[in-house]
Order: C-alpha cells, then structure tokens, then sequence
C-alpha cells in the first residue's frame, strides 16, 4: 500500500476541501526574495499546495505574497494566524474581536491576497486561551466577522495545551475545522488528540515531523535506532513513515530552505507504508532513547534554584543532546539559546558555576551536574 503526494486526501470532512500529504510549513524561507519565489513555487508545483504561515514568521508573509502571483494563489489553501499572548503585533495587542479582525486584513495586505483559506488562533495553550479566543467578542468572533465578509473562508487553531483539554476543545468546538499538533515518532503525546480530531472530520496537520530537526540530524544513535527497529537507513525516512503511516493525520508541514527539502521529503512519501507492528516497534525504540529511560535528566527541576542562575535542567538536556544522541548541531543550537538575551529561561553561562553541589545533593537523578557542567564548556562540538 502506497500513500503518494500525487495522490489527495481530505483535509477533514468540515472543510471539505482536499490536500496531498506533504505541505509548507512557512517558518523560514531563503533570504533573497527571487530565490524564495522560485522555491515556494517549485513546493507548489511538486503538490505541497496547504500553506501554513503567520504575521509573526518575520517576512515570510511578503514573499508568500510575492509567489502567489501568475495562477499560484489559486492553487494553494493558505493558512495564517495571530495570537495575542504568544506573538503582539503591538504593545496594545488583545484577545479581541476588532484587535483579530485588524489582524486578518493586515495579513491579507501582507499576503497581497483577496481572501484567507483559514484564519486561525495561534497557539492555545491553556484553558484561559481557549476562553478568551472563543468567549463573547473574542478572536473567533473577529474571525467570524471576516468569514461574513467573504475575507476568510474557515477556521481553527493551533495548539501545545495538554492532551485532556485539547479533547474538550475538539468536543465543544463545532466552529473548527483544523488543529496543528505537534507529532513526531518521539513524541505521541497528541496521538489520540489526533485521532480524535480526525474522528471529528477536524483537519489534522502535523508540525516537528523531524523532532525540531534532531532526526535530520544524521544521529548516528537515532540512525542505528531505526535501523534495528524496523530495518530504515535513516532516521528522516523512519520519521516521515511514520506520519505517513498513520491514517489520523492529513498532512505535514515541511520547513523549506532548499529545493533538496521539498524533493527528500516528497521521496519518502511514495514508499511503502509502516505496518502497525514496524510503528509500534519504532515507538519502542525512541522510547528508550528518551532521556528518563537512558537514565539522565528527567526535567524535574528538583536542583533549581542554582545560586548562580544555571538553569541545570536545560544544560543536562544540551548534555543529553550531544553527549548521548549525539545530535551535535540541534546541541550547539539549544547551548546559543540557553545564553540568548530574548529567552524567557535564560541561564547562566557553566562556567559561572562556584561547585557548591547544592544541586548535586537534590538530583533526584544522582547525576553528576558539575562534571556535566565542565563537559559542555569543553565539548568541541559546542564551540
Ligand atoms: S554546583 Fe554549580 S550548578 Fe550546582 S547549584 Fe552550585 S553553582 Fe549551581
Ligand atoms: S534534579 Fe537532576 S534530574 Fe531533576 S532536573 Fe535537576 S538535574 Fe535533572
């Protein structure tokens, strides 16, 4: 059994609509706009015709905009979206029906579009989001006005709330007709979520197909993984069987910088499935590549606070990511991260540590933080 990119499927039976496996996920296009223009055009001539993008991915609305001209907006189901909490425009940014509204018409001049596919709520996070996106004069209420007026033509959201409150959600909202989950062969935490959507007729879209890049990495430990578990060369070809081998999920967004990434991930889309035992199996394998079952950090914060501001948790993950995945270059970008003035968890630098061991006597992991510590700042693949 083959599922192809030449081949449609539905993109949730309330949409009614109809998209190819793989899509845009419109994070990052290549700087130079005449590069990006050829470059979206070529994912949309290779079938990648769902466009998820949003007014707070830096310019990547403009370029949109410039390659959805001669016949291409016609083929693609374009998709943006604000949140109010997650991203402001503007200082004075709310939950609004007007502030959405605004939105939405600023987006389509950003798009040079007359009208939206969807507009969605980006990223609800909590039930406190979900009440202010769906209460009396709220964002959906902005949305609707647009659909009224011929603006916008459907709706939905996107969301990292827990798995239980996504189930309400998809319960009590009859107005939705798509949701973005994360999904990987790491991560099922919304594999039913996903499922039940799809149940629903709720278009069912996955971002991180490639774990926030780690298995495109070339892991040698994730490579090795899949090879045992289910006989794959590769982790990348094991990620995307994976999704492609589960009937709940409509499409994928596929970051493009390249051409190469459009035409290796439409590849992998025209083999043959995974049978449930092969997912299962490969479920298996990357489960014990977690950190809690290699027996390293499990993130329960237990050593915080450091008197020094390390935020440890995060550096043993850097350790976990380089050390034991061996994933350097996803490695070297969390450890920029860790120490970047805009990061809400921002930590002290490793070498600020004063070894009082306050942190060792609380690991309820017994881990060696402070040889941790002295391992990432020498660590070659860090510099
Ligand atoms: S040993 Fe170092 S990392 Fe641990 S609490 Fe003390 S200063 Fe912080
Ligand atoms: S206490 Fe140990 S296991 Fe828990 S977060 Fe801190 S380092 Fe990780």
């Amino acid at each position: 059994m083959f599922k192809k990119q030449s081949e449609q499927v539905d993109f949730g039976k309330r949409s009614g609509l109809k998209v190819y496996p793989v899509s845009i996920g419109a994070m990052r296009f290549p700087e130079d706009d005449n590069q990006a223009v050829a470059l979206i055009r070529q994912a949309i001539d290779a079938g990648m015709i769902y466009i998820d993008t949003s007014r707070g991915y830096g310019d990547s609305e403009i370029k949109l905009g410039k390659a959805l001209k001669d016949g291409y907006r016609e083929k693609v189901i374009l998709s943006t979206k604000c949140s109010p909490w997650g991203k402001k425009i503007e200082p004075t940014d709310d939950a609004s029906a007007e502030c959405t509204y605004k939105r939405i018409k600023e987006s389509m001049q950003r798009l040079d579009v007359e009208y939206l596919d969807f507009y969605q709520i980006w990223n609800i996070m909590s039930p406190e989001c979900y009440e202010k996106a769906v209460r009396k004069g709220g964002m959906l209420d902005g949305i609707r006005k647009a659909m009224d007026e011929g603006l916008v033509r459907h709706t939905g959201f996107t969301t990292h709330d827990k798995p239980e409150n996504i189930s309400r959600y998809i319960d009590e909202a009859d107005w939705c007709e798509t949701i973005l989950f994360t999904y990987n062969m790491m991560n099922q935490t919304y594999k039913d979520v996903v499922a039940k959507a799809h149940d629903k007729g709720i278009a069912t879209v996955v971002m991180n197909p490639m774990g926030g890049g780690m298995f495109a990495e070339g892991s040698p430990v994730f490579d090795k993984a899949v090879k045992d578990a289910v006989d794959l060369d590769n982790a990348i070809e094991a990620a995307h069987l994976y999704l492609a081998s589960d009937p709940n999920v409509d499409t994928i967004l596929c970051g493009i910088t390249k051409p190469e990434d459009i035409f290796s991930t439409i590849e992998n889309y025209q083999k043959p499935f995974l049978t449930p035992d092969q997912m299962q199996a490969l479920e298996k394998a990357m489960a014990g590549l977690s950190m809690e079952s290699m027996g390293f950090c499990t993130g329960c914060k237990y050593c915080l606070p450091c008197p020094k501001g390390i935020n440890i948790p995060e550096m043993m993950n850097i350790v976990y990511t380089t050390k034991l995945l061996k994933a350097h270059r996803r490695a070297k970008e969390f450890y920029g991260w860790a120490f970047n003035e805009d990061n809400p968890e921002k930590s002290s630098h490793p070498t600020d540590c004063i070894e009082c061991g306050q942190c060792e006597q609380k690991c309820t992991q017994r881990l060696k933080i402070i040889d941790e510590l002295k391992y990432l700042v020498s660590c070659p693949e860090l510099k």
